[in-house]
């Protein structure tokens, strides 16, 4: 079981999101990362390993401050531990920035069906599959992020936790769960 965490706040939210992490160390996990959405944009920083590893990461990139955040341990269930599997992931165009806890059971069928529309994949990961598959919409319909989420969320079978930034909106966290 992985942990997820995400806040909004008047002061810096590294340690906000770091301190989060480590209560959520007890459950088990092989990698660990954030985004951070500030003036410059969305960033996200991920590593494969302990939550002090992604410490020491961060503080190797100056002096990064951030309002908006949300972290991630991850479990891996779909592509080995590693960096680039490590959550969060960037939609295509980077700007979605998702986290992901749980499984997606039909993430291959829709895998598919964006590849053969045009979309390349990073990660083995099938939380990658459903920021994807939530940027299609949101570009293809012209929705809004919330209404592509649940519009996404329908096509998607299996249990999860998710937390969503949007590089356009950095006063908001979509988050959404099923059982
Ligand atoms: N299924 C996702 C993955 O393998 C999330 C696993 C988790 O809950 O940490 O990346």
């Amino acid at each position: 079981m992985c942990g997820i965490v995400g806040g909004v706040a008047e002061r810096n939210i590294i340690n906000i999101l770091i301190e989060g992490l480590k209560r959520l160390e007890y459950r088990g996990y092989d990698s660990a990362g954030v985004a951070l959405l500030d003036n410059e944009g969305l960033s996200i920083y991920k590593k494969k390993g302990k939550v002090s590893e992604l410490e020491k990461y961060l503080s190797t990139n100056g002096d990064l401050k951030s309002k908006i955040g949300i972290g991630h341990t991850r479990w891996a269930t779909h592509g080995e531990p590693n960096d680039v599997n490590a959550h969060p992931h960037y939609s295509s165009s980077e700007k979605f920035a998702m986290i992901h806890n749980g499984i997606i059971e039909n993430y291959a069928d829709i895998k598919k069906n964006l590849i053969a529309k045009g979309v390349e994949f990073r990660s083995e990961t099938d939380t990658e599959v459903l920021v994807q598959l939530i940027e299609y919409i949101q570009v293809k319909k012209k929705l809004d992020l919330l209404t592509a989420v649940q519009v996404a969320l329908r096509q998607v079978i299996g249990a999860y936790a998710i937390a969503i930034l949007d590089k356009r909106n950095p006063n908001q966290i979509i988050a959404a769960r099923k059982q």
